[in-house]
Order: structure tokens, then C-alpha cells, then sequence
């Protein structure tokens, strides 16, 4: 299949404006170069973009674009040509106490590619004794259905003397990044002693060490305190894991990785003391990468005043901060501590979420955001000014691509990227809601949030997925992305 899009405005981070870009066989064979670079607020200038996509490449703009006989011709007029998203964080189909997560791969991928995120990395979490590969294995199983291109990053849950062997196999299988957390001990957390193990190992294997930083043993402490003094609230939850413990977490998995020579990423940074030892690690020009998440940046702790169902949602963890946290994790956008917006989607039912309404313990933790995180930028990060869209491109596509070893074929439109493009309507306006969004469960934490543009059209593998903003009928699954390290 081939299709030219015309009269859109091109968005790659390093500018946007005018190019003729065209596709075939599922790559973007050439593409112009921008003639316009916007540096703040939004695209000011910018003349047309004729893009050309057959099969699943784009591939050059030439004169031969405009003789181009292309299956599908898409007038973007007044629109917005993106690489499509690259959600570096989230969660379909987890088990946890109260059930799965409510979004298995078919329901979650689809709500990804409504808000135009065309590639996810999910998790691999294996039982304890259970070999990384063999996890993997299964897991690449259970995605099949995603119609979002997919990859993974694998979790040593524990340590072993064959952990090295597997985490060489699993970079040969494609995972370049591996996945701990220093919460959460008592069933996938590692203590400090092991997690310098596994970023000794991962380091030497040339692959990048992702880490959710909690510093867990206290926590654990906080909320058995929490639960003899107020057992059934939810606000519990979040005051058992204040931002202090957030930051010293990030200080030490910082020491650890310079100590074992190896690249980190902190995920879903929550706090602007966190930022200060992010900073400070840049300054001693250690590889290092923090992401934050939307409802890092929208949202705030007073989502847990009330009812336990209205608070109940925003048991995630980290918890929501203050509003004053809020404003640092914006900054830190602009000025580049921080490099990617992933979403850490993981929704739970509230029929789930009440597993813990005698006990805030028992909450599972997760909130959905896979299908609003265009959105939301969109509307709070660039209509505000805070940032440009070239920024949002680079934090939402670009840099989790490149960060993943996916870079050149994702979070760009160029010569030889895949033919993932988001066709973005600025002037659509919507409220966000659990009764109209694709996501499969009946919360939604940013409910009421008035949002603008869409993905107009989406377009994964050179074929299209969204068309005038609906689902199309011919729909194929993503594919598993080998990553390189
Ligand atoms: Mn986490
Ligand atoms: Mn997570």
C-alpha cells in the first residue's frame, strides 16, 4: 500500500516545515529537510509537506512524489505530520493481587494507537527461578495481539550465578535494557547489594539499566505505620512514600551505576529533588536518562482528598506530588534533565481498586494514560508555551527511541525510518473521559481534563490504523523490535 500525504506541516525534533517524504515498503526512503525551525511555543512557518508512503518505508521526496500514483492521498492541510509515539513505559496484561491490569495488549495497543503512539516497550517480570529468556519467550507470546509495534525491557527479579549468561541471551534475543526496582521487596525488588550486581553485569553487556527508584525498606515501614493509623484511606498511600525517599533512591542507583560502569535510566521521576542528583550526575558527565510521566506533571496530591473512589485512582506509584513538584518536572523538560514522557500505563478497574478499601495496602497501584500522553503535552506543554513541538516530538518519539536502540527507525521521518506517522489535527477539542476513551477500564485520572488536537490519521508500518480519527477495519498486529545495543 502506498500513500502520499500532502499540504502537512513536518515535525522530526530537529525542525519542521516544509518536506516531501515518501514511503515505501514500510520504510521512509528519503525525506526534505525542513525549511523552517520553530524555537518556541509552536510551528510558526511552514510551507507544505507532500509525504508518500507505499507499503511500509518512507522513502524520497523528489519530483517523483508529485507523479506519484499512490493508493491513498491524505490532504493534511492545517495538520501535523509526527513520527508516531514511543511509549518507553508500560504495563499491559499485569498480574497483581487484585487481577490483571484491565488492558491486555489487543485493548491497551489500541487506546496507544488512538493517541498516536505506534511502538511500546512493556516489561518482562519472571517468577522467582525462572530464566530471563524463557520469560521473555512467553511474554513475546502474550503481546502478539498488540497492534502497536512492541519491544521489552526483562526484569532480574533476583540474582543468580546464571543471571549474567541470561542477560547476554536476552541482549542477543533483542532487550537492550533491563528493568529493577528497589521498592517493592517482597516480590520483584532486588536490595542494593544485588543491584549493583545486575548493573555490573548489564554495563558489561554493553545494555542500559532502567530502575524504579523507592527507597523500599523504609516504605514498607511507612506503611505498616499507616495502616494501624488510617488502614482504609487512600491518601495512606501516598504518605507512605514521600519524595525524600524518591531522591535518596535516585542518589543511590546513580552511585551504583557510575560505581559499575553502567548507562542508567531512572524511570517515572516524580519529584524536583530527585532532579538536583539527576543534575548533578550530568555535571560528572555520567550516561544517565530520567523520564517523567503526564501525571507527574498535571496532576497533584490533592487527587486524594475525598471519597475512596475518588482517590482511589491515583494510587500509583511514585505517588502524585505537589504542585510545586509539578512545576520542577516542567522545567526540567525544557532544560533537559529530563529526556522522555513515558506514561507507565497500567489501569485497574475500581472494582479492583476496592480489593483494598479496608486496607490502602491492598490498592493495587496503576492508572491508565497510554492514549492521552499526545494529548496532554499537546494541550499543557505546548499551547501553554512551555514547550515546542519539535521538544514534544523528541521526549514523546524521538529520545525514547534513541535511548532504546531503535533510533533511525523510530521517533523520526527520514530516509529509512519505518513508516510510523501520526497525522496530528491541532484544531480537535475533547474532554477526557472513562466513557469515551478506547482504554479498557471504567477510570480515567484525568477525567474532566479539557484537551485539544488528535491523531487525525495514524499510520503504523505504512498501513493506515486511524482514519478520520476512527479505527480502521483492515488491521494488522505490531511486531516484535529486536533492539541493538
Ligand atoms: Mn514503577
Ligand atoms: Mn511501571
Amino acid at each position: 500500500m502506498s500513500i502520499l500525504i500532502k499540504n502537512g506541516i513536518l515535525v522530526n525534533p530537529g525542525g519542521s516545515g516544509t518536506a516531501d517524504v515518501l514511503t515505501t515498503d514500510g520504510t521512509v526512503r528519503d525525506a526534505g529537510t525542513p525549511d523552517v525551525l520553530t524555537t518556541d511555543g509552536t510551528v510558526r512557518d511552514a510551507g507544505t509537506a507532500d509525504v508518500l508512503i507505499t507499503d511500509s518505508l518512507v522513502s524520497v521526496v523528489s519530483p517523483v512524489i508529485l507523479n506519484y500514483d499512490a493508493d491513498r492521498v491524505i490532504d493534511a492541510a492545517g495538520m501535523y505530520i509526527l513520527p508516531g509515539g514511543v511509549d518507553p513505559h508500560v504495563h499491559m496484561h499485569l498480574p497483581s493481587e487484585a487481577g490483571y491490569s484491565s488492558d491486555d495488549f489487543l485493548s491497551g495497543s489500541r487506546a496507544a494507537i488512538f493517541g498516536g503512539t505506534t511502538t511500546i516497550i512493556d516489561f518482562v517480570t519472571p517468577e522467582k527461578g525462572e530464566s530471563l529468556p524463557v520469560a521473555l519467550e512467553k511474554r513475546m507470546k502474550e503481546a502478539e495481539s498488540s497492534l502497536a509495534d512492541f519491544s521489552f525491557h526483562v526484569s532480574p527479579v533476583e540474582w543468580r550465578s546464571r543471571t549474567p549468561d541470561e542477560i547476554r541471551e536476552c541482549i542477543r534475543m533483542g532487550v537492550t535494557s533491563f528493568k529493577v526496582y528497589m521498592a517493592y521487596k517482597n516480590t520483584v525488588g532486588i536490595d542494593d547489594e544485588d543491584l549493583l550486581k545486575v548493573l555490573k553485569a548489564v554495563g558489561k553487556a554493553g545494555g542500559t539499566v532502567t530502575v524504579h527508584c523507592e527507597e523500599g525498606d523504609e516504605i514498607e515501614r511507612l506503611r505498616d505505620h499507616y495502616f494501624r493509623t488510617d488502614p482504609a484511606n487512600p491518601r495512606s498511600h501516598a504518605l507512605s512514600r514521600p519524595a525524600k525517599l524518591e531522591a535518596s533512591a535516585v542518589k543511590k542507583a546513580i552511585g551504583l551505576a557510575a560505581k559499575a560502569g553502567c548507562p542508567l535510566y531512572i524511570v517515572h521521576v516524580s519529584s524536583k529533588e530527585s532532579l538536583e542528583h539527576i543534575r548533578q550526575a550530568r555535571l560528572n558527565k555520567q550516561p544517565l536518562f530520567a523520564e517523567t510521566c503526564p501525571q507527574y506533571l498535571l496532576l497533584d496530591d490533592s487527587g486524594y482528598s475525598g471519597s475512596f473512589e475518588q482517590a482511589a485512582g491515583y494510587v500509583i506509584s511514585p505517588p502524585l506530588r505537589t504542585p510545586e513538584d509539578n512545576m520542577a518536572l516542567w522545567e526540567a523538560l525544557t532544560d533537559g534533565t529530563l529526556n522522555t514522557v513515558g506514561t507507565d500505563h497500567c489501569p485497574f478497574t475500581m472494582k479492583q481498586k476496592k480489593a483494598g478499601a479496608d486496607d490502602f495496602r491492598k490498592i493495587p497501584g496503576g492508572a491508565g494514560g497510554v492514549e492521552q500522553r499526545l494529548q496532554l503535552l499537546y494541550t499543557y506543554g505546548i499551547l501553554t508555551r512551555r514547550l515546542n513541538f519539535n521538544q514534544m516530538v523528541n521526549l514523546t518519539s524521538t529520545a525514547p527511541a534513541r535511548i532504546f536502540g531503535l533510533q533511525r527507525k523510530k521517533g523520526i521521518v527520514e530516509a529509512g525510518s519505518d513508516a510510523d506517522l501520526v497525522i496530528w489535527n491541532p484544531d480537535a477539542g475533547s474532554t477526557i473521559s472513562a466513557e469515551s476513551h478506547h482504554m479498557n477500564c471504567d477510570i480515567n485520572i484525568y477525567e474532566g481534563m479539557q484537551v485539544r488536537g488528535r491523531a487525525e490519521y495514524v499510520i503504523r508500518s505504512g498501513r493506515l490504523m486511524i482514519e478520520n480519527g476512527k479505527l480502521a477495519t483492515d488491521l494488522t498486529p505490531g511486531q516484535y523490535l529486536s533492539r541493538k545495543v
